[in-house]
């Protein structure tokens, strides 16, 4: 796995966050279980993560090739677009779009147009600009052209109305492994750094509460959800409804 270098390698995912760990949190274990599945994908970071209250640069890189490695990423590039006021500007578009030419990813995977950080939310707005820019021929760049199928978008601090649910079940455990790598970050009972909502014992057991949760409106024990502007094609309705069972629902549109 090649760290905070260029990405060189073609993917069917590239994963967009805005810091490191953003993909760990909320879409890890769907790339695990892409991956079990012989897809390939890599993690793109727009920001070094150096603004977080606890760690540093250095020590968040190191656990971010470390997590990217346990979820089994081809590669993890990380832009250096300024945490805690992330830049969208068409210097940073470039950067994003030229990520996207070289790596040619099928379906991007970026945070929710909506949360509670501001970084969260340009980040998603720079991914989607980025992958649909970065198929217009008539703009040059040092790669050629290339369009994903699609952008979708994964829950943060808020929830929406998903589009469909990955089941993670057989995934969790090595996405849980992946999250405990940003040792800086999140619950350490030894650590003398100040406490962040990140850092509480209540953060991961959020975590796994949501995934618990996801997995009990489709029957399996962990799912992750995620939002796309238009509804996935099903080749086989059979089989995406394998495990439920007929009920109504009041919020079906
Ligand atoms: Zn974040």
């Amino acid at each position: 796995m090649k760290e905070t270098k260029a990405a060189e390698e073609t993917v069917d995912i590239l994963a967009v966050g805005a810091h490191p760990d953003d993909i760990e949190l909320g879409c890890g274990a769907t790339l695990v279980s892409l991956a079990a599945r012989g897809r390939r994908f890599g993690i793109l970071d727009l920001t070094r993560g150096e603004s977080g209250t606890r760690g540093t640069p250095q020590i968040r890189a190191a656990e971010a090739a470390a997590a990217a490695k346990a979820l089994g990423a081809r590669f993890r590039q990380s832009l250096d677009l300024g945490d805690g006021g992330l830049r969208t500007d068409r210097d940073a578009e470039l950067q994003v779009i030229e990520v996207i030419r070289r790596v040619r990813p099928k379906l991007v995977i970026a945070p929710f147009p909506a949360d509670r950080h501001p970084d969260h939310v340009r980040a998603s707005r720079l991914a989607t600009e980025a992958s649909f820019y970065a198929g217009l021929r008539a703009l040059r760049s040092g790669a050629a052209a290339h369009r994903p199928q699609s952008v979708v978008y994964y829950a943060s601090s808020y929830t929406q109305q998903p589009s469909f649910f990955v089941d993670v079940t057989d995934a969790f455990e090595t996405k849980m492994k992946a999250i405990r790598c940003f040792a800086s970050q999140f619950y350490d009972p030894a650590s003398t750094e100040p406490e962040t909502v990140l850092s509480q014992k209540t953060f991961l057991d959020a975590i796994e509460a949501r995934a618990r949760f996801y997995g009990r409106l489709i029957n399996v024990t962990y799912a992750e959800a995620f939002v796309s502007p238009r509804p996935p094609t099903l080749a086989d309705p059979v089989a995406a409804f394998a495990g439920y069972e007929p009920g109504f629902d009041g919020s079906l549109r």
